[in-house]
C-alpha cells in the first residue's frame, strides 16, 4: 500500500483518480488527487483537470507507489472538488472489467471507464442526482415468470445442460429453434435462485430491441413490475441513459437489455449474460477503444462468475472453434459448451434453396426469368416476398462512354453513387454529395450513364416487372417498397416501414441487410438475394463466413409461420442468382449445413494460419499522403526490432499496405497486419510497443493519427 503520510506536503489522502484523457496525450493513467477524507476505490468524484472540472472514478492505488513529488521540491496536489453523492462506489468487478479492456485494446484507462459511463452524470447536481436516485425501487424475485409452455426435446436438454453446468455455452440452433425461449428460461431461472441476481442480455443492433424488449417485457413485467427492465442503446437520450445505468448499477433493474455499449454497465449482482447472435460484426466498436462485446462478456462472466449464454444460428469460427466437442485427438475438447438445436418450433421447415445460374440466363437480366415467375407467382397468392441486395443507391458509379469519365469522388479513392430519388451523386464514405452534372463535366457529352445497380434501381425495375400483376383476393396492383440506410434516415421511419411489411401492404420488400436480421415477418414465403457473389473472392478472410451468415440468416425469414405455409400449400423458397454456382459455400447453404461450411473454412484457415488459429491486431495509420502513413508504420515496426521488443519473436510483423479504400475524407490511410500464434505474445508486444508508438509520431510530418485494432474484424 502508498500510505499517504509519507508525503509530507500533502494534507489529508492521495486518491488516484481515473480521468478521461486522450490516449495520445502525456498524461498517465491516473492522476493524483488530494482529499480530506478517505474514499473508497470506484468513488465518482469530481476533479479540477486544467481549467475545468471533469468526473473522475477513485482507482485502487497502483501497486508501484509513483513519485508525486521530485524529491526536495514540494508540491501541491490539486484537491478534488467533491463526490457524487448517493451512488455506490463501482465495484471491483466492474472496475477489473474496465483496466482488462483498456489493457486488451491497447487504450488509457480513464478514457475506457469515462467512455463506460453516461454522459450525464457529469452534468448533474447533487440535487438532480437525488432527485433520480430516489425513484429508483428494486423489483422483487418473480415467483412466476417460468412460461408453462411445453420445451420441446431440444431445448430441454439444453435448459437442462444450462443449469448443470458454468458453462460458457454456445447455443446454436437454427433460426426459430426457439433460442430465444431458452434465453427467457434461463433468465427467469436466475432471477429466482437469487433475489438481487440481475440478468444482461445482448443484441447486435438497436433496430433488434423493440420486438425483443416487448417479448421480455411481457415475460417479466407481470411478475417483477415495468422498471424491472431497462435498455442500454446509443440511440436514448442522455436522460434515458442515465436512468438506465443507474437502474442496473443500483440493483434496481433485474434485467438489462442492450447494445454492444451495455457491456460496460455497471451491476449491483450480475448472474447471467446473453449475447444473442453473437457472430454478429456490430459486437465490435470501431472507433475509440475497439472492444468487442461478445468477447468481453465472456471475460466478465468468468470474472465475477456469471454464466455466459453466446446463441446463434451461425456462430462466429471462433466460437464454433472453442466449443468443439472433445474427440480422441482433442480429448479437451473447446473451452465452450455447445448446445444443439436443429429444429425449427414455431416456424415450419426451412426454405428450400435455390440456386440460379446466371450463366444460363438472358444476357444483362437482373431477374432471371424463372425467379420473377416465382415472384409473381406468390404476390399473386397474397405472398410476400423479400429481395436482398447489399447495395444501397441507384447505382454505384455514373460514366461517360465517349471519354470515360467517372463520378469518383474528389475526396476519397471511391465513386460516388448515384442516388436517383434526389438526383444526387454521394460518397458513402466521406458523405460528400453533388448534384448530378447535366453533361460529362470532362468533356460535355450529355449520354452519361449508370453503371451497376443498388437497391433504388432494383426497387424501381421490379415495380416495372410486376407492374400488371394482380394480389389476390383484394384484386389490387402488387406493391413494391424497400427499406435500407437511405429510407429509414427519418426517426420512426424503420418502424413505420415494418409496420406496413407486417400489416400486408407491401408485396415484395427490397433491402440491405438491414432487412435479414431478426425481423419476424409472418407471411414472407420467399427470399431472393439477387447479387450475392461479391463475398466469394474478397480479400478480406472473414467475407465468405459473413454471407454465409447473411443468407441464412436471409433464408430464415421466409415460412416463419407454419400455419400460414401450410395453408398456402407451397413450402417456402430461398433463391440465389450465381455466376459461380458450384461454389461450396453455395452448396453447404442448399443444405443448411453451417457446420460443413464452418469446417471447411476451419481447415483453410488452420492451412493458412489464420484466426482463431492465430491472432491478429492491425496498426493503421492516417496521414496526408501515403508514403507517410506507411513511412510511420515502416519506422515503428524498425524500432520495434531495434529495441527487441518482448514478444518480438513470436509476432509476424507484415508490410504495410494501403486500405481497401485507401483515401477518404482527403486523408491517405495505411494499415500493418500483426500476427501470432501466442495471444500473451501479442498482447507484451503491442503493451511495449505504445511507448515506441508515442515516441516515433512527432518525427512524421503530415501525420493525421495512428491506431491499433486488436482483434480486427476486418482486414
Ligand atoms: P429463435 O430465437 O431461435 O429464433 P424463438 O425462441 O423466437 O426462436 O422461437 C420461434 C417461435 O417459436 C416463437 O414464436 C416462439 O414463441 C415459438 N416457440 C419457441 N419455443 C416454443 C415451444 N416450446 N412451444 C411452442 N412455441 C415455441
Ligand atoms: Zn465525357
Ligand atoms: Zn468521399
Amino acid at each position: 500500500m502508498n500510505p499517504p503520510d509519507a508525503l509530507p506536503t500533502i494534507s489529508g489522502h492521495v486518491l488516484h483518480v481515473a480521468v478521461s484523457t486522450p490516449m495520445h496525450s502525456q498524461l498517465g493513467d491516473l492522476l493524483s488527487y488530494a482529499s480530506s477524507t478517505p474514499l473508497p476505490p470506484g468513488t465518482l468524484v469530481r476533479v479540477p483537470l486544467g481549467a475545468r472540472e471533469v468526473l473522475g472514478v477513485v482507482w485502487d492505488a497502483p501497486s508501484q507507489p509513483q513519485p508525486v513529488a521530485a524529491p526536495g521540491r514540494p508540491v501541491q496536489l490539486r484537491a478534488i472538488a467533491g463526490v457524487l453523492e448517493g451512488i455506490a462506489p463501482l465495484d471491483q468487478h466492474w472496475r477489473r472489467l474496465v483496466a482488462f479492456a483498456a489493457r486488451y485494446y491497447q487504450r488509457a484507462l480513464g478514457e475506457v471507464a469515462l467512455a463506460a459511463l453516461p454522459p450525464q452524470l457529469r452534468d448533474l447536481d447533487a440535487g438532480q442526482l437525488q432527485r433520480r436516485l430516489r425513484r429508483m425501487q428494486s423489483a422483487p424475485a418473480p415467483e412466476n415468470a417460468i412460461e408453462k409452455i411445453a420445451y420441446s426435446a431440444e431445448q430441454a436438454r439444453a435448459i437442462a445442460e444450462i443449469e448443470a453446468h458454468p458453462g460458457p455455452f454456445l447455443l446454436f440452433g437454427s433460426t426459430g429453434s426457439g433460442k430465444t425461449e431458452v434465453y427467457l428460461h434461463c433468465i427467469a431461472q436466475a432471477l429466482m435462485a437469487e433475489p438481487a441476481a440481475q440478468a444482461l442480455i445482448l443484441v447486435p443492433e438497436i433496430n433488434l430491441t423493440p420486438q425483443l424488449e416487448a417479448r421480455v417485457r411481457a415475460r417479466f413485467a407481470p411478475a417483477l413490475g415495468d422498471a424491472a427492465l431497462v435498455t442500454m442503446h446509443s440511440g436514448m437520450t442522455p436522460a434515458q441513459r442515465l436512468k438506465s445505468w443507474l437502474a442496473a448499477h443500483s440493483g434496481a433493474a433485474r434485467i438489462v437489455l442492450g447494445t454492444r455499449m451495455a457491456i460496460f454497465a455497471s451491476f449491483a449482482s450480475l448472474a447471467l449474460i446473453v449475447v444473442d447472435e453473437e457472430h454478429d460484426a456490430s459486437y465490435k466498436q470501431q472507433e475509440g477503444a475497439r472492444y468487442n462485446a461478445r468477447d468481453l462478456a465472456l471475460w466478465r462472466g468468468r470474472e465475477q462468475g456469471a454464466k455466459v449464454l453466446l446463441g446463434s444460428a451461425t456462430p462466429s469460427l471462433e466460437s464454433w472453434h472453442a466449443s468443439r466437442p472433445p474427440t480422441a485427438d482433442d480429448p479437451q475438447g473447446g473451452r465452450y459448451q455447445r448446445l444443439h438445436m436443429p429444429s425449427r418450433i414455431g416456424a415450419g421447415a426451412l426454405p428450400r434453396v435455390r440456386i440460379v445460374d446466371m450463366g444460363q440466363q438472358p444476357r444483362r437480366a437482373i431477374f432471371a426469368p424463372p425467379l420473377l415467375a416465382a415472384i409473381t407467382e406468390r404476390v399473386q397468392r397474397g405472398e410476400q416476398c423479400l429481395v436482398l441486395l447489399n447495395r444501397r443507391g441507384f447505382a454505384p458509379v455514373l460514366h461517360c462512354h465517349a471519354c470515360s469519365w467517372k463520378s469518383d469522388c474528389p475526396h476519397c479513392s471511391a465513386h460516388q453513387v448515384f442516388h436517383k430519388m434526389d438526383r444526387s451523386l454521394r460518397c458513402h464514405h466521406c458523405g460528400a454529395a453533388s448534384r448530378v452534372p447535366r453533361a460529362c463535366p470532362a468533356c460535355g457529352n450529355p449520354d452519361i450513364a449508370p453503371i451497376g445497380r443498388g437497391t433504388e434501381q432494383l426497387e424501381e425495375h421490379l415495380a416495372a416487372l410486376l407492374r400488371n400483376v394482380i394480389v389476390e383476393p383484394q384484386g389490387r396492383a402488387a406493391r413494391v417498397a424497400r427499406i435500407d440506410a437511405d429510407t429509414t434516415r427519418a426517426r420512426g421511419a424503420l418502424e413505420e416501414q415494418l409496420a406496413q411489411v407486417h400489416a400486408g401492404e407491401v408485396d415484395v420488400l427490397v433491402g440491405t441487410q438491414m432487412i435479414a436480421k431478426g425481423h419476424d415477418f409472418r407471411r414472407i414465403t420467399l427470399v431472393a438475394a439477387v447479387q450475392p457473389d461479391g463475398a466469394l473472392f474478397s480479400s478480406d478472410f472473414r467475407a465468405p463466413e459473413r454471407l454465409f451468415a447473411l443468407l441464412m440468416q436471409a433464408a430464415g425469414r421466409a415460412g416463419r409461420d407454419a400455419g400460414y405455409v401450410a395453408a398456402q400449400g407451397q413450402p417456402p423458397e430461398m433463391w440465389l442468382q450465381t455466376w459461380h454456382p458450384e461454389h461450396p459455400l453455395y452448396a453447404a447453404l442448399r443444405r443448411h449445413d453451417w457446420p460443413a461450411f464452418a469446417a471447411q473454412q476451419l481447415a483453410e484457415r488452420l492451412g493458412a494460419g489464420m484466426p482463431p488459429f492465430a491472432h491478429q491486431a492491425l496498426i493503421r495509420a492516417d496521414a496526408k499522403s501515403q508514403e507517410v502513413a506507411q513511412a510511420f508504420l515502416s519506422a515503428a515496426a524498425d524500432a520495434a526490432r531495434t529495441a527487441a521488443l518482448p514478444g518480438l519473436e513470436l509476432v509476424h510483423l507484415y508490410p504495410p499496405v494501403p486500405l481497401a479504400v485507401q483515401r477518404v475524407a482527403g486523408v491517405e490511410r495505411a494499415q500493418m497486419l500483426l500476427e501470432s500464434a501466442s495471444r500473451p505474445a501479442l498482447q507484451a508486444f503491442l503493451a511495449a510497443w505504445q511507448a515506441l508508438l508515442h515516441a516515433e509520431r512527432p518525427r512524421h510530418r503530415g501525420l493525421v493519427r495512428w491506431l491499433v485494432d486488436v482483434d480486427p474484424q476486418a482486414i
